[in-house]
């Protein structure tokens, strides 16, 4: 008998016939023997009609309210599909976030979670019954409901895997994996039978949508058996796993692309020490998440250039600050282009290996896509190119690196 911890997000729940299904694949598990956690998302699309009924009532709803109503979602998800179950003849009961309780910060809107109490859920699987967990929701110490940011239950699901030491934590969702790249731009894609934790992580910081980067960091960190499948196939999913549980490591494990990009230049900042400080500082203290940064030595003149990309839905914030530390700092204007989009190769084979990047920057070149800035890690390497040429340089990269499936 094994453990479990099964994830169901959005679309899998979206409607009664659907959780219906997701309450079939849950029996099967319990059938097989195993005690089941399910952890759940609200309704594909409710959330964000939550968070829009928040800011239609004010546009300063109080964060803590906020994650009342946001958090609600999940709770009619996870009384549903408990409903389900024991229509079904599978003895279930719910959890609500506080009355596990999933002990978190008091950041309402972005809690962390501290500690998942697991004296109920182990109460359950000895009386025989499946828990039902709603995911995103957490509670403060002083007992106020909070949520853990968009896309959060994945993360709730891992820190609920971890907390029971779960033999698995099987995430089921809209794709039957992890591709190598987004098989709508290249159909060609390719689903990983395994990936590790590292790559999973980099690609899932650099835009693959698949899972919520907060759930891998902390199943890397718990080293929880993750998985990625299908609510609506019985393909084998993807595994992510250790380094060392890789055989033959391919060089490159994908490409991911985001579009939520936009490339800032501040002209003629002054080369003397604290102004790229002032400049990245006011963008930090209000939490504005910069990503590449390109500056250059000045030659011959007293001034630089600074480039940088932030989330193009931060622009129009990042404009304000920026016009307010402008004479301080002492820049002479800023430039912002929203027709920027990155694109990243990742893959732990670059470790060991010379000449990847060479091979990125020429497959661009031969199609006579220009690159507007680059940043790499161990395992990665980023271009900011115009984005026009997305899904041009995705085909591309993806042939260059050889991932294309046999025809
Ligand atoms: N329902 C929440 C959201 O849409 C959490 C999740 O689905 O992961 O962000
Ligand atoms: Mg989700």
């Amino acid at each position: 008998m094994s453990l479990l911890v099964m994830k169901f997000g959005g679309t899998s729940m979206a409607g009664i016939e659907r959780i219906r299904s997701v309450a079939s694949r849950v029996r099967r598990e319990v059938e097989a023997g195993h005690q089941v956690a399910v952890v759940v998302s609200a309704m594909a699309g409710e959330t964000d009609r939550l968070v829009a009924l928040c800011r239609e009532a004010s546009a300063l709803a109080d964060p803590a309210e906020y994650d009342v109503v946001v958090s609600s979602g999940e709770q009619v998800t996870t009384g549903l599909l408990a409903i389900a179950l024991n229509a079904m003849g599978v003895p279930a009961r719910s959890f609500l976030g506080w009355q596990l309780p999933v002990s978190t910060s008091a950041a309402h809107g972005v809690a962390r979670i501290r500690e998942i109490g697991t004296e109920g859920l182990r109460a359950a699987f000895a009386a025989g019954q499946v828990a039902v967990i709603p995911g995103f929701q957490g509670v403060t110490e002083g007992g106020r409901v909070t949520t853990l940011g968009r896309g959060g239950s994945d993360t709730s699901a891992v820190a609920v895997a971890a907390a029971l030491r779960a033999d698995r934590c099987d995430i089921y969702t809209d794709v039957e994996g992890v591709y190598t790249t987004d098989p709508r731009i290249v159909p060609r894609a390719r689903k990983l039978a395994r990936i590790t934790y590292e790559e999973m992580l980099e690609l899932a910081s650099v835009g693959a949508k698949v899972l919520q980067t907060r759930s891998v960091e902390l199943a890397m960190k718990e080293k929880v058996r993750l998985s990625v499948l299908s609510s609506f196939s019985d393909a084998p999913g993807t595994l992510v796993v250790d380094e060392d549980e890789i055989v033959e490591q391919e060089l490159i494990a994908g490409v991911a692309y985001d579009r939520n990009e936009a490339k800032v230049t501040i002209v003629d900042v002054p080369d003397r020490p604290g102004a790229v400080a002032a400049i990245f500082g006011a963008l930090a203290d209000a939490n504005i998440n910069v990503d590449m940064i390109v500056q250059n030595i000045a030659h011959d003149r007293p001034t630089t250039d600074v480039t940088f990309t932030i989330p193009r839905t931060e622009l129009a914030r990042a404009r304000t600050i920026l016009d307010a530390v402008r004479s301080e700092v002492g820049f002479a204007r800023l430039i912002a282009d929203e027709g920027v989009v990155k694109v990243s190769v990742v893959g732990v084979g670059m470790k060991s290996h010379a000449g990847v990047a060479v091979t990125m920057f020429r497959a661009l070149a031969e199609r006579g896509i220009n690159i507007q800035a680059i940043t790499t890690s161990e395992i990665k390497i980023s271009v900011l190119i115009a984005e026009e040429y997305l899904e041009l340089a995705v085909r591309v990269l993806h042939t260059a690196y050889g991932l294309d499936a046999p025809a």
